[in-house]
């Protein structure tokens, strides 16, 4: 028998209109250089209007994809709202991508239209001629104006100033009838090896994740809060929590290009978000500036989401007992839209047992199923004890990647699953506890050792402000932990007490062999620890 119920498309227009009409009385804030600016949802709805009018002047038609080239801010919120909802694909450019990765996933998903920060002008300026796709640049932000515009026009391609050219449009869009299951966006991986495979997201996967996201069980946002996403909007599109937000009301806080801590808290302060979503590297920044300031108290604040890479309890801890900030971890991937688990503990569970499960990776939102799985392909009991593969899938995972033509994508995925490359168990209330990247898991003797265990221990000891652990070619072993450590300013640590310090929690054969001491622990383009450049380090000879 079928449903009598209507069948109504789940759609990035559909959050749009929801959110700048229902709510239109919220608002985004975006940081600039001394203080901030305001925009109403409802005056977002009407520049996302401007905006079609203006793509499609420009001749932007069917599913052809429209790039940003923006930090977060209000004009590029206009573009994740209009671009979907007049049926073309939004593509946000990493910034921060290796020149020729830039080109290659400009090329790839064969973008028409660039939109492009006043700030970024000559980051851009130096690339646009590679991009092959590209017709026009539109050039946004309160300082288009005083922007060297010549420096794009020398590619050849058209370029238009953003506010002018919306001045121009209509308030209001016919926004079309899109199919669900169409694209509305994409992400490119940062590709780690290789080229960095893409994955388009659909409206309906988007509704759903950003839905998924705004549940107790997630983020809890309502029109009473005020999320700040300093996670990039060109990283898994900021976890989704713009369209998270939009749909449920709550404010946006865009921090725009200051991301560093001392800006960014005084953002906080003028802002006031009670919801913030980064990585963990941006949290230990942030708490470094707090322990140094402790007359600033965040009290706006009450839930931080953070993820991308395993968050320390001791971070956790520290932002809690310090300065009465809660993290709530998530896991997830560009893959998977990225959030597909957060970890809350069980009802009852206190204490140090709380901690425990705030250390690890969450259960599985409803929608997303996990399983581990052994090298052989065989499904594990979700025991807590078996480890293996992480495996999930749902209505935001990905079943492919966008025109791939690298042979090794198809093992990505195993039976309608995507295999995630992260190693771990899962217990029988299904939370996830990740040891480790199966790249970044170090081989020793044929033991298993997990780097991220290592990390989060010596990143709980007082004088470390970070720590990375990665696998060193040894001739006996195979390979042996190399702990790279970056000590807080002002304290002091030598290899041996760091040893000794270990030494309580780590069996001696997983204790590190060697310890170097470093500045800062290289970052990759979305500001997660790069272990594959410490690796390199060493191999050439630079670190010992
Ligand atoms: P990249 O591969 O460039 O890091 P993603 O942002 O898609 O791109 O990264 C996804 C990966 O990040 C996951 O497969 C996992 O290894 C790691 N990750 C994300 N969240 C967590 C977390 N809470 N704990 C541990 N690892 C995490």
């Amino acid at each position: 028998m079928k449903s009598t119920m209507q069948d109504f498309p789940l759609t990035i227009g559909s959050i749009l209109t929801h959110g700048t009409t229902v709510h239109h009385d919220s608002e985004v804030v975006t940081a600039t250089a001394d203080g901030v600016r305001r925009e109403s949802y409802g005056e977002l709805g009407a520049r996302a209007a401007r905006l079609a009018h203006a793509l499609r002047g420009l001749g932007i038609s069917g599913d052809e994809r429209v790039a940003t080239f923006q930090w977060n801010n209000a004009e590029h919120l206009e573009a994740y709202l209009a671009i979907p909802s007049m049926g073309a694909v939004l593509h946000p450019l990493n910034i921060r991508l290796f020149p020729e990765q830039l080109t290659y996933v400009a090329n790839h998903a064969q973008d028409r239209v660039v939109i492009v920060d006043d700030s970024l002008v000559p980051l851009l300026a130096r690339q646009l001629p590679t991009l092959e796709t590209v017709t026009h640049v539109l050039v946004a932000g309160p300082d288009a104006a005083g922007a060297d515009l010549d420096a794009l026009r020398a590619s050849g391609k058209e370029v238009l100033d953003y506010a002018t050219l919306l001045a121009e449009q209509p308030e209001e869009f016919d926004w079309p009838a899109v199919d669900e299951r169409s694209a509305a966006a994409m992400c490119y991986t940062s590709g780690t090896t290789g080229n960095p495979k893409g994955v388009v997201y659909s409206h309906r996967s988007s509704w759903l994740h950003s839905q998924a996201c705004c549940t107790g069980n997630a983020s809890g946002m309502s029109l009473a809060d005020r999320m700040l996403p300093i996670v990039p909007m060109f990283h898994a599109n900021a976890w989704g929590l713009p369209y998270a937000a939009i749909m449920s009301g709550a404010s946006l806080c865009m921090p725009d290009r200051w991301l560093q801590a001392e800006p960014l808290v005084r953002f906080i302060q003028e802002s006031r978000p009670t919801m913030s979503g980064a990585v963990p590297t941006i949290w230990n920044d942030v708490l470094r500036y707090l322990d140094a300031h402790p007359d600033i108290t965040l009290d706006s604040l009450k839930l931080i989401l953070c993820g991308g890479s395993a968050v320390p309890v001791s971070l956790q801890k520290a932002l809690a007992e310090r300065h009465g900030l809660t993290i709530r971890q998530a896991w997830g991937m560009t893959e998977t839209s990225p959030v597909a688990s957060m970890a809350t503990p069980p009802v009852g569970v206190e204490g140090e047992e709380a901690w425990r499960y705030r250390g690890g990776q969450g259960r599985p939102l409803v929608g997303v199923e996990a399983r581990i799985v052994a090298d052989d392909g065989a499904v594990l009991p979700a025991d807590g004890e078996s480890v293996g593969e992480l495996e999930v899938r749902g209505p935001w995972v990905t079943a492919q990647y966008y025109n791939s033509d690298d042979p090794e994508t198809g093992a990505k995925f195993h039976d309608g699953w995507l295999r995630t490359g992260d190693v771990g168990t899962l217990d029988d209330l299904r939370y996830i506890t990740l040891t480790d990247r199966a790249k970044d898991v170090i081989k020793s003797g044929g033991e298993w050792i997990s780097s991220v265990d290592l990390e989060n221990a010596l990143m709980g000891h007082d004088a470390v402000a970070e720590a990375a652990v990665v696998g060193i070619p040894d001739e006996k072993w195979q390979e042996r932990p190399m702990a790279a450590v970056v000590i807080k300013e002002g304290a002091s640590a030598t290899a041996e007490e760091l040893r000794d310090y270990l030494a309580t929690r780590f069996a001696k054969w997983q204790l590190p062999d060697a310890f170097t001491f470093i500045d800062q622990v290289p970052r990759t383009s979305v500001g997660k620890f790069d272990k594959k450049v410490i690796r390199k380090a060493y191999a050439d000879g630079e670190l010992q």
